[in-house]
């Protein structure tokens, strides 16, 4: 018979240990999902289908968690529950090259016409309003100012007003991560190698998705794409100032 008095005490603040990872199946997501799982007792994935012209970000979400599940027990145990919420009304609001076919260019206000206005902080918002559902108190973004194509909503004041509206809003701290802030992708690189080693880099490259343009019929030593894109141009650079051993940029790790 057990004895109450000498029953394991739960972990009182078990929920403060707990993040939400905004997951879209791509190279940057992928890292901030290590990221958390190398930090967080506990870790959820949620992924927004907002009517991409292409679902191929959205397939490599589960074979990327189930690669990372197979391959790497010390985090296995904490990767919990995925979600996938429904956002098509973005494509109904939006009028872009990511929802509709038409070729990515730089728009006469110098952002790209991939460009969703406000996407991330609806995505946050969302996400928010999951992880105080779900008793989570840390959200990881892989929004990055160093890199970034011009959005906005991944500069790190928006995000760190952001973090302050939905804590007052919540009436609960929200904190809002983001690792890559400040990284280059080569950067981003060598983080992922020194979480997971060349095992999960080699991961990164065979499963997760960044190209534009959906594509996956050819490899290159970065992983998957047309090669051509402004996403597979940055992916390809990144990887290869990280082969050199010289990341390029003035960032600096948070
Ligand atoms: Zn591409």
């Amino acid at each position: 018979m057990s004895d109450a008095a000498t029953a394991p005490i739960p972990a009182v603040h078990a929920s403060r240990r707990k993040a939400l990872v905004l997951f879209s199946g791509g190279q940057d997501s992928t890292a901030c999902l290590a990221w958390a799982l190398d930090r967080f007792a506990e870790v959820e994935t949620l992924g927004f289908d907002y009517g991409q012209r292409h679902r191929v970000e959205l397939d490599c979400r589960q074979t990327v968690r189930t690669q990372i599940a197979a391959q790497f027990p010390q985090w296995a145990p904490k990767l919990g529950e995925d979600h996938l919420l429904d956002l098509s009304l973005l494509g109904q609001i939006s009028d872009t090259a990511l929802t509709q076919e038409r070729a990515i260019e730089l728009q006469a206000n110098g952002l790209p016409n991939t460009f969703v206005p406000g996407r991330n902080l609806l995505f946050l918002t969302f996400a928010a309003t999951l992880a105080y559902r779900r008793g989570a108190s840390v959200l990881v973004g892989g929004m990055c100012e160093t890199d970034f194509s011009g959005y906005p909503d991944c500069r790190d004041n928006t995000l760190k007003a952001l973090q302050v509206a939905l804590s007052l809003g919540l009436d609960t701290p929200m904190t809002l991560d983001t690792p890559l802030m400040f990284l280059t992708k080569a950067q981003t690189w060598a983080l992922t190698e020194s979480l997971g080693g060349a095992a999960f880099n080699d991961l990164i490259i065979e499963h997760t998705h960044t190209c534009y343009l959906g594509e996956r019929k050819t490899r290159h030593a970065w992983g998957w794409g047309c090669g051509h894109c402004p996403a597979c141009e940055l992916r390809a650079k990144g990887w290869n100032e990280f082969q050199l051993g010289k990341p390029a940029g003035p960032a600096v790790a948070p």
